[in-house]
């Protein structure tokens, strides 16, 4: 179909993915260019940059309209992703970096790179170089947490709605294993803190996307980077080609060379998202506690309402 006999509408929804992330960079690097002294601020100023931008995409072409209203785990959404993700990324990157960072520190060259980083490449070069490193650590972690983990991520898939406010919504392990593993890599690479930055703002602003509850047809971009289409897929509850599938976190590199990238042509994922079978407790505090609950204990009720389909008891166990 050419661009012609395309709707305003249908040309919006081709056009928002690469829009996001053409949009997400320059914002990150203008603000460099203005506050080149405050990293870690223009870091902060950036993601919420994008939290901003991605709700607002949220709000004007939502994917599922239903989605847009809170459920009733909205404020533990909102809990999640300011303390449990907050405090498991922020402890697992420290751990990651006493345990790892330590040689490269004491080899670190002028620019603050290892001397085995290639720092000559191109900045952007860089930044690509150390997103696929990093990615290995998160592609490994979420498949661990799929198997012997899921104690620690069986939470983030009780899920009954996409939104770029849940993509935080996890057990703060969860976060802190993802954290070890990638920020392990990272400190392992040997990259300077301003590649590192800029990976974690890219990495903030696609895990945003990832959920976006957005109407988007980003095509080619589904096979880069975890678009909400190839995401989306990674939650279905009625797809069971699509269990287990899709564990790239920010890029889906990983996926395409172990085998477990998914995203049939012609056909895109329902709304119908949620893991029916692992018993989870509705309250805040109680979720935190329930990996650590005596299997006896569990009683296998579902308490978060409207997750009656049984499914994937594969996952639980493999
Ligand atoms: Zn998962
Ligand atoms: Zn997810």
């Amino acid at each position: 179909m050419t661009i012609s006999k395309l709707s305003g509408y249908e040309v919006a929804r081709r056009l928002v993915g690469p829009f996001y992330l053409v949009f997400g960079i320059s914002l990150y690097i203008a603000l460099h260019r203005e506050f080149t002294e405050h990293p870690v601020l223009v870091y902060y100023a950036a993601t919420l940059g994008m939290m901003a931008f991605t709700g607002l995409l949220e709000w004007v072409m939502p994917f599922h309209k239903p989605w847009q209203s809170p459920d009733d785990q909205f404020i533990n959404e909102i809990g999640s992703t300011f303390i449990s993700a907050f405090l498991g990324h922020n402890v697992g990157k420290a751990v990651a970096f006493a345990l790892f960072g330590w040689f490269v520190v004491y080899w670190r060259g002028v620019d603050g790179s290892a001397p085995w980083w290639p720092s000559s490449l191109p900045f952007a070069v860089q930044v690509c170089l150390s997103f696929v490193i990093w990615e290995f650590g998160l592609y490994w972690n979420h498949r661990w947490m799929h198997a012997g983990g899921w104690r620690f991520h069986s939470l983030h898939h009780k899920l009954r709605r996409l939104s770029w406010l849940n993509s935080g919504y996890g057990h703060p392990i969860g976060f802190f294993t993802t954290s070890l593993f990638s920020y392990g890599m990272l400190a392992l690479s040997g990259a300077s803190a301003e590649v590192l930055l800029f990976n974690s703002f890219l990495s903030a602003a696609i895990n945003f996307l990832s959920h976006a509850n957005v109407d988007m047809k980003a095509g080619f971009i589904n096979y880069i980077v975890s678009a909400p289409e190839v995401h989306r897929w990674h939650h279905v509850k009625d797809t069971p080609e699509a269990y287990d599938k899709n564990f790239g976190t920010q890029l889906m590199v990983w996926d395409h060379v172990f085998g477990t990238f998914y995203l049939p042509k012609g056909k895109a994922a329902s709304h119908l998202i949620g893991d029916d079978e692992t018993y989870m407790p509705a309250g805040f505090w109680a979720q935190w506690l329930e990996p650590f609950r005596a299997a006896k204990e569990k009683g296998g009720q579902v308490t978060i309402p409207e997750q009656r389909m049984p499914f994937r008891s594969k996952r639980a166990t493999d």
